[in-house]
């Protein structure tokens, strides 16, 4: 069962500038009820007010986010490889073309007949069809890059701010700019701090599955991870990190786990890992 899903303008941008999630957050339950490897395709509105096409988010895991969670409880994960998002700037107004899906989209203005709860509807195979042909042609947003986040995370906790400003440079032409800007100024700067607070917190064990190469080796070996990933416009704060050995950030980074707040456990392709250990607070950001 494919879905529609009116993204409203300002946030489908604003999204792009925080670096393309490849997820989405809806208080619909019509969230849980897309199979894994159906399409949400998202059209949204430009500053320009043209109504286009936005994504076709292609699923690959569906998780529930924290309760009271400010986008909704539920989250749907974007297959990274056969997921897209188109380039908006010069697309043609699709308003006829969702009048003719089996949605009802009577409002002369479209965006109207997608309020609120009515922002996600659901699609007919002929609809999916229609959509795949439209999009055929279409260029996709150069901008909705992911950065080697593995990469980026190596660097950042060596140290060394020169190295995460070369691998930003060298990956620039798919950053957006405020993103860009953010990771220039702030990250080298803020994350080894957090990164020392959490091995004492954690006493440099895994979270996940407790190994403690400090009692061990007398070395810290665990590295810290993003639940939402900082390429991805994740915060760079202890709400949003956990502390884990490298197998297990490896396999994290590898699989692209998604993380299901319904009980703080990893995704993986073939089981769900939950955290082990836990002494500070996580948040959805
Ligand atoms: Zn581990
Ligand atoms: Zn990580």
């Amino acid at each position: 069962m494919p879905l529609l899903y009116h993204w409203v303008g300002k946030n489908y941008r604003r999204d792009l500038d925080w670096g393309a999630g490849y997820h989405l957050n809806q208080s619909n339950p019509l969230l849980q009820e897309i199979y894994v490897g159906d399409s949400l395709w998202a059209f949204t509105r430009t500053t320009t007010g043209k109504y286009v096409l936005a994504m076709e988010l292609v699923v690959r895991a569906k998780t529930r986010n924290p309760n009271g969670f400010r986008y909704g409880s539920y989250r749907i994960w974007g297959d990274l490889k056969r997921s897209r998002y188109f380039r908006t700037e010069g697309q043609p107004d699709i308003s006829e073309l969702i009048r003719r899906l089996s949605v009802k989209a009577n409002s002369p203005v479209i965006g109207r007949s997608f309020q609120g709860h009515a922002a996600v509807r659901r699609l007919t195979p002929a609809d999916h069809r229609l959509l795949v042909d439209y999009a055929r042609h279409i260029p996709l947003e150069p901008r909705a890059r992911l950065l080697p986040e593995e990469e980026l995370e190596a660097r950042i906790l060596l140290g060394d701010p020169d190295a995460v400003s070369n691998l930003i440079t060298t990956e620039a032409p798919g950053i957006a700019d405020e993103r860009r800007q953010y990771l220039f100024e702030q990250t080298p700067r803020r994350n080894p701090r957090h990164v020392q607070e959490l091995r004492e917190l954690y006493g440099g064990m895994c979270q996940l599955c407790g190994w403690n190469p400090k009692s061990q080796y007398r070395r810290n070996l665990c590295e810290a991870h993003h639940v939402h990933w900082l390429s991805r416009g994740g915060d760079d704060a202890l709400h949003n990190m956990v502390l884990i050995c490298p197998n297990h950030h490896r396999a994290i980074h590898r699989t692209d786990a998604p993380f299901d707040w319904a009980d703080a456990s990893f995704l993986f392709p073939k089981n769900r890992e939950s955290l082990q250990i836990s002494r500070h607070t996580l948040q959805a950001t």
